[in-house]
């Protein structure tokens, strides 16, 4: 067997404990005699399972007890559906930070639903940056302003938490789509009214939604929102209202406890900052390639980086292949490379990928 270094911007690379730890329990988890796929959502080794994996979500961002844990499907694409359908109730109109590509796709979805103000924009920038709070300009009485904390395509991650308190706006609730830095740093659950994301980045497998949501926020769905994606019946119904993907919770489980051993969000948050420093580093100290985003907001999940030469974009992708460093071209909208370095990226895949780097350069620059 051997493994390459993954660094696909999702689905991603997953702990190789995590991984080994599925494939020991694959037959038979804890003695029930099935696979966890086997199992009823409604048993109770499956529900022991989902509300674990609660508990330890909980524990490692300090999730308040006015908040619910949703487990939903359709990705985070839908709920920038779901979103406005459960949260613009009487308000009708809600407030989007628009920062590249993911936060760009939110607000169009939204405006099927709603009426949609963009509070800021970075667009003059080529997405390259993160619009100052004290810059945002706010509609009268928005249901919810939305920001995209971590743009996975342009490699763009807000510097600061969105706490609308800073600009006296407190009482306007943050929705968060932070599907690709998701449990890579510290947050404060309580400054936000919604965080939502994807499982495939940072948590687990393809098919899982996360959506952590304030109590007060539940329970105002337009009527046609459909039952199943219904934030009150979701949460009345502990996320098992229809069929949960439950494998995909098993594993999302099992991540959650690795990153408790490995010490928790804090202590991932270091290496986060270890792994991306090395890596702008390098590509700030090199003529041969380089990142274009606004360093203060350059994200430490999602690295996009240039060859000067694009010419050799090819060549670089072919030989890094054969070097065991996989899925490095950028998305087709940014063009070059991508490097996503997510929790599981470990510090000697960074390691790799640059003395790769460094090696094609000499030979090629
Ligand atoms: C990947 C991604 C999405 C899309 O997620 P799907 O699961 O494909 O719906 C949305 N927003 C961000 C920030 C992402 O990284």
């Amino acid at each position: 067997m051997s493994r390459v270094w993954n660094f696909s911007a999702g689905p991603a690379v997953l702990p190789e404990d995590v991984l080994r730890q599925a494939a020991d329990e694959m037959l038979d988890w804890h003695g029930s005699g099935m696979s966890v796929m086997e199992m009823s959502h409604r048993g109770k080794e499956f529900i022991s399972i989902a509300e674990q994996a609660e508990a330890d979500l909980r524990e490692l961002l300090a999730i308040p007890s006015n908040y619910r844990v949703l487990f939903m499907q359709g990705g985070a694409i839908a709920e920038n559906a779901l979103i406005p359908m459960n949260l613009l109730g009487s308000k009708g109109v809600a407030d989007y930070v628009v920062t590249g590509s993911w936060s760009v796709k939110s607000q169009k979805e939204a405006r099927k639903y709603g009426a949609v103000n963009i509070a800021a924009t970075s667009e003059p920038s080529g997405f390259t940056t993160v619009p100052a709070m004290a810059e945002w300009k706010l509609s009268a009485d928005p249901a919810y302003v939305f920001a995209c904390t971590n743009e996975t395509i342009g490699g763009v991650e807000y510097p600061f938490e969105p706490d609308l308190a800073r600009i006296g706006r407190g009482e306007v609730p943050v929705v968060a789509d932070m599907s690709s830095h998701i449990l890579s740093r510290a947050i404060d659950v309580s400054k936000y009214g919604l965080i939502f994301g994807g499982a495939q980045k940072n948590i687990g497998p393809a098919g899982l939604t996360l959506v952590i949501v304030r109590d007060d926020l539940i329970g105002h769905a337009m009527v046609h929102c459909p039952t199943a994606f219904d934030f009150r019946i979701v949460a009345d119904n502990h996320s098992m209202y229809n069929t949960p993907p439950t494998y995909a919770i098993y594993i999302a489980g099992l991540v959650f406890q690795w990153l408790k051993r490995a010490g928790g969000v804090a202590a991932i948050e270091a290496q986060n900052i270890a792994k991306a420093k090395l890596l702008y580093d390098f590509l700030d100290g090199s003529d041969f390639y380089e990142n274009r985003v606004d360093p203060a907001c350059r994200s430490r999940m999602n690295v996009p980086f240039f060859l000067k030469d694009e010419a050799l974009n090819d060549a670089f992708l072919a030989e890094s292949k054969v070097a065991g460093l996989v899925q490095l071209k950028g998305h087709k909208s940014v063009g070059g490379m991508r490097a996503s370095i997510y929790n599981a990226m470990p510090l000697a895949g960074v390691q790799a990928l640059i003395d790769f780097m460094r090696d094609f350069a000499a030979r090629r620059g």
